[in-house]
């Protein structure tokens, strides 16, 4: 029944598709889902989005004409899920094994690479970086030695945060993002002060979601992302400490049980859920609170922390194909000096 149905739509698609409202197609698209398969998520996974399933999406984005992505708000005739993926260290492995599989889906990434790692024996080369950027990926800064900062002089830190953005430059490449190596320096204003003189953004650790806000840190009340707050203290969350979640963490969490971390891939590319749409998109329109970062470092065949099965990978990857996720890189981000605000400045994909 499901298939003649279908094969009806696309006859009348091909022929009338300005007759056939859009609520008809969701309507339809949401029988197989419906109908003969469990969901693969919590019971809370749907609260904040009327009990639509995600799933009419399709990898196409056929349905998805017409939205207005500035400022994270679209047109409000969708739950779009949205990941941002970080590859750290520039290991030679993401670029065998983990770019085939980002290409397989169209999927773009955010590679922060580490300047005199370049070329060493299990990095990749400054070709393959720079192959990186040209078919579209965002390749920015990890520093120059990936040491730790703070124990740094000024002078070190203005080397490896500095140096780092203008060896990239020497490669053809415009970094405007640093990540700390270990996720060290976003809570000390001289590296966080040093950091804004040459970058729009900086990444750190580690949870589950960005807010574009900032406000969705318990433990941290804010309600934008200011730098710093009226008495001069450097906030938890601002522009230049954009929180991640380190899927090494979970594997060592999991006991590198990749079923068990798989399913809590799941579970965390679906946490966006209960922020978003929450009725403050104006105009019915949609909007997007929080954003999953997830930064991987090795994707390859070896165990142990830090390194992620390619299997792994490529079932999750294909999670998000699957289920119509937006994959973005972090160049996809911006700030809102009017608002003190992140928002998603190009997300057209
Ligand atoms: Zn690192």
């Amino acid at each position: 029944m499901i298939c003649s149905v279908v094969i009806v739509i696309i006859i009348m698609l091909l022929f009338a598709p300005e007759i056939l409202p859009l609520s008809f197609i969701i309507t339809l698209a949401q029988i197989p889902y419906a109908s003969s398969q469990p969901s693969p998520f919590s019971s809370t996974d749907n609260q904040s989005n009327s009990g639509v399933p995600d799933y009419y999406y399709s990898s196409s984005n056929s349905l998805l004409t017409g939205i207005n992505h500035s400022r994270g708000v679209n047109d409000g005739s969708s739950n779009i899920k949205s990941v941002i993926l970080n590859f750290d260290d520039g290991f030679q492995n993401q670029y065998t094994y983990a770019k085939p599989i980002l290409d397989k889906y169209g999927f773009k990434a955010s590679f922060f690479v580490v300047c005199n790692y370049a070329g060493k024996p299990d990095r990749m080369s400054w070709q393959q970086i720079t192959t990186l950027h040209d078919e579209g990926y965002d390749v920015e800064s990890h520093s120059m030695n990936h040491n730790h900062m703070d124990i740094m002089t000024p002078e070190e830190l203005n080397y490896e945060i500095g140096q780092s953005k203008q060896c990239l430059a020497d490669h053809g490449i415009n970094a405007t993002i640093f990540a700390y190596p270990f996720d060290i320096g976003w809570n000390d204003p001289t590296i966080v002060n040093i950091v804004s003189k040459y970058y729009d953004l900086a990444r750190t650790g580690n949870d589950p979601l960005t807010f574009l806000h900032c406000d969705g840190y318990k433990n941290h009340p804010q309600t934008d992302c200011r730098t710093y707050t009226d008495n001069g203290e450097l906030t938890f969350a601002n522009r230049y400490s954009v929180r991640s979640w380190g899927h090494d963490t979970v594997e060592i969490k999991d006991g590198f049980n990749d079923d068990e971390t798989y399913n809590t891939f799941i579970e965390e590319v679906n946490s966006q859920n209960s922020y978003n749409n929450v009725g403050d998109g104006g105009a019915g329109g949609y909007k997007i609170n929080a954003i999953p970062l997830i930064t991987y470092h090795n994707v390859d065949y070896l165990t142990g922390s830090y390194h992620t099965d390619v299997d792994l990978f490529a079932q999750e990857m294909k999670y998000l194909h699957d289920n119509g996720f937006r994959v973005l890189t972090m160049r996809d981000l911006g700030y809102d000096d009017s608002t003190n605000s992140l928002y998603l400045v190009n997300a057209t994909m």
